[in-house]
């Protein structure tokens, strides 16, 4: 059986929430996409330039800390947004270098990409990060593992839960016969969801995703996806947004609107290593 935690909450609030912001600025496109034309670039340049300082002005208003998984690629290319959002207390997670695909990546290809994600962090002057999210949301069969060795103790890229912490296994895929889980990891898994995240909802893709939800639509699943939590016990509601996408006009109304939700239902507004520390045993 899974092994799942529950997040000890302050007295008086109900749901611990990390408003995660993936700053992924031109590395998805570069690093994921591949798309590399001056207006993909414009795209990553309004995320740095426009839409993370509108977040984090918003969190300053309403006093919230949360976690900002910054891609190496992000803080060589933007430094100066990247060293405010250090000043202005957020956690600094890791993000990879430049988004890339772990899933087929060599060990060694994999050791280089979190050896240069962690030198980039580091010239910021971050503290040693204790988090990290996955560009992909997903692992090769050596991530694990370089995230011990690495010193991470919470991941948040995985969907094996959704509203509890979890410890994640290894899993042996077999297509004659049932798949075998290994040993739960040591690392604490977070959980992610594709509902929780802004991007696939609402960016346009020339041939792709469709994107360009109405802000309404998705305000209405977010905040029942928080209602829900509200009822189960020692809860964890893990929002993905990203500043080139939440921080357009529409968008960042919508998640100001969201925050007040939020904060009148008894949100405890932590960072992802807030929320780990504060996670026991189910
Ligand atoms: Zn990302």
């Amino acid at each position: 059986m899974q092994k799942q935690g529950r997040v000890i909450i302050p007295e008086g609030k109900k749901v611990a929430v990390n408003l995660g912001i993936d700053f992924d600025a031109q590395s998805i496109w570069d690093g994921s996409f591949k798309l590399t034309s001056p207006a993909y670039e414009s795209r990553g340049e309004f995320g740095a330039e426009v839409g993370a300082p509108r977040l984090l002005a918003l969190f300053k208003k309403y006093g919230i800390k949360t976690t900002w998984f910054i891609p190496g690629h992000t803080a060589d290319t933007f430094p100066e947004i990247c060293k405010q959002v250090l000043a202005d207390g957020h956690e600094i997670g890791c993000h990879g270098y430049v988004h890339e695909n772990p899933t087929n990546a060599t060990l060694e290809e994999e050791t280089k990409v979190m050896a240069m994600a962690l030198h980039s962090l580091e010239k910021l002057g971050a503290p040693k990060p204790v988090t990290y999210r996955s560009p992909y949301w997903d692992f090769s069969p050596n991530t694990i593992s370089i995230l011990e060795k690495n010193g991470f103790l919470y991941d948040s890229s995985l969907m094996g839960n959704d509203l509890h912490p979890y410890y994640p296994r290894p899993v042996e895929v077999h297509s004659d016969s049932a798949n075998i889980f290994g040993e739960p990891t040591k690392i604490l898994e977070l959980p992610v969801s594709w509902f929780l995240d802004d991007f696939p909802q609402t960016e346009y893709l020339t041939g792709g995703q469709e994107g360009q939800r109405p802000a309404q639509d998705i305000f209405d699943r977010w905040a029942a996806i928080f209602d829900y939590a509200c009822t189960l016990e020692g809860a964890c509601y893990m929002l993905t947004c990203h500043p080139q996408t939440i921080g357009r006009a529409h968008m960042i109304q919508m998640y100001e609107k969201l925050i007040q939700y939020m904060a009148e239902r008894g949100a405890w507004f932590a960072t992802a290593a807030e929320i780990g520390a504060a996670t026991v045993p189910k």
